[in-house]
């Protein structure tokens, strides 16, 4: 090993391409690249089990890419890179910046002791189109509602070119310890539910780039009207990829805007470029809001009568709370890692107020069942749906499963995910509990034995939730 070798921790940035730090790094020399589990910091926020499927099969591959050169281990970054500086003699450290608070305050921590141990730590931007410090009111603090923040990131204009580059071509130093280690972190699961994942989604880089190209030739000439439609194919399914920063938010959005140009659909491929600054909007959140992981944004919440009921939450969680459409969304979850976001906000807003159950269990079921589960845009959706959150639904709109899965012609989904209704003609099937028991017996379903009847009524339970937040609004007043 050469005392000029620089050591390239990758993170969520698990890409050649567009990779700011992993181009700073091969301008230097030769790369040591290592990948760290880290169990240890982000407690209690440890990967999900889906999330960790996802780790397993991008991680393969960008080792793969790197010619089977990576190093993967497990433990405590604080620990291990200084550990390593020192075996492999490096001097230069490399990586891009995470933004969860838990990996902000580790990475600062190790940042100087690196740098109290005479070692140069460098690290870029590659996963935000804007960092949150970048996108301030004029008065210096962060925004609290979405459409400022929008605006004001456009009019200070998104600099692509600090991320977007061509894959270098470093030398990759190989190490005994390289990734044959990866089924040493143990990531797959231990239960046998993930068959589904890979049929949906394909891991890494090339997946990732192959996923954006699909998306553009299929999905976004209708992006604006399609992506309320459970059953169509017009939303990129492009955020596990995102998440794991196997394609960078710029390159998305550079492609979709000169798509959109080049096809005539400027404001389909804008308005896909306003969803992508939703997820900035997150991250700006949860930068200047560490606490919204457990808090309530809006203290007022805090003493809100959620109503703890387990054989509710799993009813809810297997999908059989006997409304299709919030069935339907909780097993194209659960069958595939995903689910579309209008659903996200049915199936949200179906706990949280006719259930009356915590937002934080509907936030830490998704968080282990979402291949995309993202700290910032599932905290920040989560609180959002609930009404307690920056810029929310407020509490009294509470969607109805029955007549949004009419609206947006949810039929061929529940077929695709809740087989047992899937004789039902388009008329019966968002509401079976209505249906003539003729229309039942020759569709084959029987309510209370293949598929449940309601768990709750619809009215009944709205009512109950508008009373509960009358009665937190007058303990708030008193
Ligand atoms: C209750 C709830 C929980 C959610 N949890 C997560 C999560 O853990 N991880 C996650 O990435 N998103 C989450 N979302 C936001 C949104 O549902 C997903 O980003 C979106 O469904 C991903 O699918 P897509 O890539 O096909 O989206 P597209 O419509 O194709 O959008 C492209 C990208 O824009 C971003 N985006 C789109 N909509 C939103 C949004 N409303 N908020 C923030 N970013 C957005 C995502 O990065 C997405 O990949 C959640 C939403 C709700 C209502």
């Amino acid at each position: 090993m050469t005392a000029q070798a620089s050591l390239m921790w990758f993170r969520q940035d698990l890409r050649l391409r567009d990779n700011p730090a992993l181009t700073a790094a091969a301008n230097s020399g030769p790369i040591l690249p290592v990948y760290i589990l880290d169990d240890t910091n982000s407690a209690p926020w440890q990967l999900g089990a889906a999330s960790r499927w996802w780790l397993h099969q991008s991680l393969k591959a960008l080792n793969a890419q790197l010619s089977d050169r990576l190093m993967v281990l497990r433990g405590d970054p604080r620990q291990l890179i200084p550990a390593l500086a020192a075996e492999y003699n490096i001097e230069k450290i490399f990586w891009n910046r995470c933004y969860e608070p838990w990996r902000s305050q580790r990475d600062s921590e190790l940042k100087q002791t690196l740098k109290d141990a005479g070692l140069s730590v460098s690290s870029s931007n590659a996963s935000l189109l804007i960092e949150p410090w970048l996108n301030l009111k004029d008065d210096g603090t962060p925004y609290k509602v979405f459409t400022p923040f929008y605006k004001k990131a456009l009019s200070k204009g998104i600099n692509l070119d600090s991320v977007l580059s061509a894959e270098p071509n470093p030398e990759f130093i190989q190490t005994e310890l390289a990734a044959n280690r990866l089924d040493a972190l143990e990531l797959m699961p231990a239960v046998e539910w993930h068959s589904g994942f890979a049929e949906v989604f394909t891991p890494g880089e090339a997946g990732a780039e192959q996923q954006l190209a699909r998306f553009l030739e299929h999905g976004m000439s209708n992006y604006q009207q399609g992506r309320d439609f459970p059953a169509l194919e017009s939303v990129s399914r492009l955020s596990p990829h995102i998440h794991f920063g196997e394609i960078a938010p710029h390159r998305i959005y550079k492609d979709s805007l000169e798509f959109g140009r080049l096809k005539g659909v400027e404001s389909e491929s804008e308005h896909f470029g306003r969803e992508l600054v939703w997820r900035e909007f997150s991250y700006s959140l949860l930068h200047y809001f560490p606490s919204l992981t457990e808090n309530n944004m809006n203290r007022n919440f805090d003493h809100f009568p959620w109503q703890k009921d387990e054989s509710l939450l799993r009813c809810w969680q297997t999908g059989q709370t006997g409304y299709p459409l919030v069935d339907a969304g909780m097993r194209e979850l659960w069958q595939t890692g995903y689910m579309h976001n209008r659903v996200r906000m049915i199936v949200g807003s179906f706990l949280v107020k006719n259930l009356l159950q915590d937002w934080r269990e509907g936030a830490r079921w998704f968080w282990d069942c979402l291949l995309d589960a993202d700290l910032a845009n599932n905290t920040a959706s989560w609180q959002w749906v609930a009404g307690c959150g920056a810029d929310a639904a407020p509490y009294f709109r509470i969607f109805n499963p029955i007549s949004q899965s009419e609206k947006f012609k949810a039929a061929p989904y529940i077929r695709r995910f809740v087989p047992e209704l899937a004789q039902l003609d388009d008329k019966h099937i968002h509401e079976p509990s209505a249906a003539p028991a003729l229309i039942l017996a020759a569709a084959g379903v029987k309510l209370g034995e293949n598929y449940p009847k309601p768990v709750v009524g619809l009215k009944a339970s709205r009512e109950k939730a508008l009373e509960a937040y009358q009665q937190l609004k007058a303990r708030n007043q008193a």
